[in-house]
């Protein structure tokens, strides 16, 4: 790793000494990270990382960028990370990428200083995996058109100040009807519902939002091209959620081989059972195995050969083996492992959605078996 990667993740690491680990507890008892966190890891120079320095962000590169959903993750701030990679991974080169140059300076630089916060809303009642199946709908109007429609598991939901919204601009020609709009929380029309309660990731800001008339100059990309600027920007996505479950993995090894270091049984310390040896033994090899293909696919990414396929082989095998290696480690923990007080039961409970957003696990499969088959 150069120095300029290591002196930015030791600045990070020292960030959430201070500003994240004396509160994290208290805003998963709360149920929401509070919105001004938001300004101080802008201020602190951890939102859009890779973003242009004349849209402000820092100009680093996806591998810079990359470390901060990593290192939340590693150190069991998981809400926090989907939150921070919704915003950083998602919004932020959503708009660089598709944005004129009106939409870009409107939003890149408050994304980048934490002032806005960005949300993307693809998922409904009646459409998740079958995104086709939405409702939403945009109707060309005077000026612009006019959005209405329900969108649920919003990420940001609560906090976002802009969101991109997927709707239909043609009900009659399915994935080719699909367009992309920024919505902006203060547009009439515009409401945020509940913020819902999950199993895990309970600080994590996820939402219905409900959308009445709500008018857009202009979509966010091309007209009907929603769906296949979602399939392009689709890999980062993947890619990203590969990291953060890289990131838990490590997290939960480490403090997994602490506790069985020091647990005594029958004896001797747990670490020295031959099982818990061998069970610890095939995680890191597992780990280490899935640690070199994500860096492979990071490589790929950075030279914009990432495809569909290999994203998501990154998201189905590191988000398989993190809910894996996370009921294995909770085992070696026995009944403490069941407590909450435990960081092990909050990462078990925290990684279980990592199989199912972004594209559930059998969808993962059916996209790397099409690209395998040709059909
Ligand atoms: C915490 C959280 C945060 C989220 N954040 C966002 C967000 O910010 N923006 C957003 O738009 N959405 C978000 N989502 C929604 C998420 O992407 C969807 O939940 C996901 O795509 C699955 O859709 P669904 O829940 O409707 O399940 P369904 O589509 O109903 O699928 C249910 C199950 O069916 C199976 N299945 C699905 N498709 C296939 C297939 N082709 N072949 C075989 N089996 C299949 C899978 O087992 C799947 O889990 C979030 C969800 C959660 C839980």
């Amino acid at each position: 790793m150069s120095q300029e990667l290591e002196l930015f993740r030791q600045s990070l690491h020292r960030f959430l000494d201070q500003e994240v680990a004396p509160h994290y507890h208290e805003w998963e008892e709360a149920g929401l990270i509070p919105r001004d966190v938001w300004k101080t890891l802008g201020r602190a120079g951890f939102l859009c990382v890779d973003m242009p320095i004349e849209y402000g962000g820092c100009g680093g590169d996806f591998n810079m960028s990359a470390i901060v959903v990593e290192i939340l993750s590693q150190r069991g701030y998981a809400a926090l990370a989907t939150n921070v990679s919704v915003h950083s991974d998602i919004v932020a080169p959503y708009i660089a990428h598709l944005g004129n140059e009106e939409q870009k300076s409107q939003w890149l630089p408050k994304l980048a200083s934490g002032d806005a916060v960005g949300a993307i809303a693809m998922t409904e009642p009646g459409a998740g995996s079958d995104l086709q199946a939405m409702k939403c709908q945009a109707k060309k109007v005077d000026g612009g058109y006019s959005i209405s429609g329900q969108k649920t598991f919003i990420t940001n939901g609560q906090h976002a100040d802009v969101c991109i919204v997927a709707a239909k601009t043609d009900v009659n020609a399915g994935a080719k009807g699909i367009s992309l709009f920024l919505l902006q929380k203060s547009d009439q029309g515009y409401d945020v519902g509940t913020n819902l309660k999950k199993i895990g990731q309970h600080s994590g800001d996820t939402s219905e939002l409900f959308f009445n008339e709500v008018f857009a100059k202009e979509p966010l990309g091309e007209l009907n091209k929603g769906f296949m600027h979602l399939m392009n920007e689709l890999p980062r996505e993947r890619l990203i959620l590969s990291i953060g479950a890289i990131g838990a993995c490590i997290g939960m090894l480490d403090m997994t081989v602490e506790y069985v270091k020091q647990r005594q049984i029958f004896g001797q310390a747990l670490s020295d059972l031959q099982n818990t040896r061998f069970v610890l033994a095939h995680l890191d090899t597992q780990l280490s195995v899935s640690q070199a293909f994500i860096q492979q696919c990071i490589g790929l990414y950075e030279n914009q050969q990432l495809t569909a396929a290999m994203a998501s082989k990154a998201k189905l095998s590191s988000t398989e083996l993190q809910c894996q290696l996370a009921d294995d480690c909770l085992q070696l923990f026995g009944g403490y492992g069941y407590m909450e007080e435990y960081p092990i039961a909050r990462a078990f409970l925290d990684a279980r959605v990592q199989r199912i957003y972004g594209g559930a696990s059998e969808v993962m499969k059916e996209i790397i078996a099409r690209d395998l088959i040709g059909k």
